[in-house]
């Protein structure tokens, strides 16, 4: 018995003397990684001075981002998809009569309103787009419909809301999407235009010199999934006094919208027709993939490089799969907000970090 008890009382004095002796702390469970989810949305890019806001506008501005942004980042939260996250954040800017999308989208030259969405799932590239829908009352939800239901990329016009009442969705009268304020830009828009027009009978030229007030607007979001899977979606009014049936870029896959979890999701807004011409959402994302260059490098090459040398204004929001968001525009105000596991929610309007 003896040596037994000056044993143990030697180790529990030297436990208390050296900690090398003390006895092994329970091991913690090793803290694995959080698995990265994140949400980026943007409602338009343009010429947004917080000189042209009373202190009332911009924070309800403020609050519809920080709604639409929240309601996207819950479905990741609860382990949701990362298309439905983008879905639910796209409609409520789409049903908010601040953003050129859905309601409060823009008027064409004849004073109606036509709207163009698109959607990617960047596991396996799948995509859908509508273009020129006049009764959807969400065209995201059709462009998705046309991703999942339709052996289809891309759905135009009457064709388009043809598929729609198949597939059951909600359908209102055009007027629906009329507010205030874009009356009263489509009415300025028309008086340039028709004024400027006596004298040569050139519309597109024209049009070109309409200040670019007048040719922005869209809401969009990327968002990153608990299984790894990124989406982007983009919806718009396009420009205002639009005309012949004008397509953008929102609806184009690779311009306005792209997704791929190889690389990035994109979803864009600015003058459509430059990023048509500079493939602006693929362009981006072949750089992260195939240069390695980081969301942040890639979208400053591409909204800060040619296109813009061009005159193309405008600005995207990125998402790559481990979760790096960048939103980098090249004129005076961008609307935009993101949320991610890291990262409380951030809501922004122009320039740097306001
Ligand atoms: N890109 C849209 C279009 O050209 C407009 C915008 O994003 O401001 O239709």
């Amino acid at each position: 018995m003896r040596p037994i008890l000056i044993t143990s009382f030697l180790v529990t004095a030297l436990s208390v003397a050296h900690p090398a002796f003390a006895a092994k702390p329970e091991a913690k469970p090793e803290a694995k990684p959080e698995t990265p989810i994140a949400i980026a949305i943007h409602g338009g890019a343009g010429t947004i001075e917080k000189s042209r806001f009373t202190p009332e506008q911009e924070k309800a501005y403020r609050q519809a981002l920080k709604l639409a942004v929240e309601q996207g980042y819950k479905v990741l939260e609860q382990g949701g998809e990362s298309l439905d996250a983008i879905t639910a954040a796209i409609k409520v800017l789409e049903n908010s009569p601040f953003f050129n999308a859905g309601k409060g989208a823009v008027y064409t030259y004849e004073g109606a309103h036509e709207l163009d969405a698109s959607i990617m799932d960047g596991r396996d590239r799948r995509a859908g787009a509508v273009a020129g829908v006049k009764h959807v009352k969400n065209p995201i939800e059709l462009a998705r419909a046309v991703m999942d239901k339709s052996v289809h990329v891309m759905l135009s016009g009457e064709g388009a809301e043809e598929f729609a009442m198949r597939e059951g969705m909600p359908f209102v009268d055009n007027a629906y999407f009329d507010t205030p304020h874009r009356y009263e830009a489509w009415q300025k828009a028309r008086k340039k235009l028709d004024r400027a027009e006596q004298g040569t009978k050139d519309y597109q030229a024209k049009h070109e010199q309409l200040p670019l007030q007048f040719k922005m607007g869209t809401v969009g979001a990327v968002a990153l999934d608990k299984n790894g899977n990124l989406a982007a979606g983009t919806s718009t009014g396009g420009m205002t006094a639009k005309r012949f049936g004008r397509i953008g870029d929102s609806p184009i896959i690779g311009a306005g919208t792209f997704a791929d979890n190889d690389s990035c999701a994109v979803s864009a807004t600015g003058h459509g027709e430059y990023f048509i011409r500079y493939h602006v959402a693929a362009d981006i994302c072949a750089r992260v993939q195939y240069q390695d260059k980081s969301v942040v490098q890639a979208g400053q090459e591409v909204i800060f490089g040619p296109m813009f040398e061009a005159g193309g204004t405008g600005g995207v929001i990125i998402l790559d799969a481990q979760g790096n968001i960048s939103m980098p525009f090249n004129t005076k105000g961008m609307y935009r907000a993101s949320k991610s596991n890291t990262q409380p929610t951030y809501v922004g309007i122009f320039k740097a970090t306001d």
